[in-house]
């Protein structure tokens, strides 16, 4: 592969972006984190492809407000002192109102013997509702890498700066969307009540607009005064860090069976089992029956 090419787009950054940037850089080196590859996902229009140009700080993907993205999914990648980022963004995964199971294979096998170190689920905050389909992505992603992509994985939220419908405050209007959405990946991930500490699922807010309001110190800013950027990657810093295994998609993953059944090839060997100790067994209860019939008969007939 080419060599990656160097990530100039730090430097459009205001000042204050880039040194925390190049601090959470310097933390994950620390780390012998020299490589982080993000993989992108989510329905398609939600704003993944702006989001990649945010925070590559260049405009690399196409971005359409009519969906007209291509069917493969694109990897960037750049370099900034001995550090690589490699972020790759994918299709919608969502045609005609049900997943597009093809686009997720093309997906698997673009990510053939690369290793996935964050997930970044992305939607909008100002949708009003989660639904079943939304569900049936998070299953789709979860059947496809494991469950286990989910310790490595983040929910964001785009279109940010909004001005919540119903005199709801901002921050209730973002826990209700974020709660609603986060149950329903709860769900489509199998994350049942007992799990969920191991699986804590960041989200952050995103706003990729031009329009988006700035701080003293230029930078993009939510509504409730964060610096977006920095903050994001920050989380993804610390997803990165936060001990789980990264995601290797190998022949196996990609091939073998989804890997959150593989359990079910042992239904075999359990029916086998089952056969030997318990039908046989059954049997020598009869046995043993008959046995004692037949003596009793015997005896009777005495
Ligand atoms: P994708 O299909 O998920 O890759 O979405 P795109 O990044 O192509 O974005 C779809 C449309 O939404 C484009 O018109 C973007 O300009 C717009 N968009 C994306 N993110 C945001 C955001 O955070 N705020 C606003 N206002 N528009 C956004
Ligand atoms: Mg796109």
């Amino acid at each position: 592969m080419a060599q990656p090419r160097e990530w100039v787009g730090i430097q459009q950054f205001p000042s204050a972006t880039q040194s925390r940037l190049h601090e959470l850089l310097g933390k994950l080196k620390q780390e012998n984190v020299n490589t982080l590859t993000i993989l992108v996902m989510g329905k398609g229009g939600v704003g993944k492809s702006s989001t990649v140009n945010s925070i590559i700080g260049e405009r690399v993907m196409a971005v359409s407000a009519f969906q007209s993205e291509g069917p493969r999914p694109v990897m960037v990648s750049r370099t900034r002192a001995g550090f690589t980022l490699n972020i790759i963004d994918t299709p919608g995964l969502v045609e005609g109102g049900y997943v597009n199971d093809q686009a997720l294979e093309l997906i698997k096998r673009f990510l053939l013997d690369k290793t996935i170190d964050v997930l970044l689920y992305v939607d909008r905050l100002d949708s009003y509702r989660v639904d079943n389909l939304d569900k049936q992505i998070v299953r789709a992603i979860t059947d496809s890498f494991g469950k286990g992509i989910w310790k490595r994985g983040m929910v964001v939220l785009t279109h940010a700066q909004l001005t919540p419908p119903d005199s709801l405050t901002y921050e209730d209007f973002f826990s209700r969307r974020s709660e609603a959405l986060l149950k329903v990946v709860r769900q489509g991930a199998r994350i049942n009540k007992q799990e969920v500490q191991g699986f804590p699922i960041p989200i952050e807010l995103v706003e990729n607009s031009g329009r988006c309001n700035k701080n003293d110190f230029d930078e993009k800013i939510l509504p409730n005064g964060t610096a977006w950027i920095s903050n994001l990657v920050n989380t993804i810093t610390e997803v990165a860090l936060n001990g789980s295994k990264p995601i290797l998609v190998d022949k196996k993953l990609i091939e073998g069976p989804n890997p959150n059944e593989r359990g079910k090839m042992f239904i075999p060997l359990i029916l086998a089992f089952q056969y030997f100790f318990v039908i046989n067994g059954i049997k020598g209860w009869i046995r043993d029956d008959e046995a004692l019939e037949t003596r009793s008969a015997w005896e009777d007939r005495d």
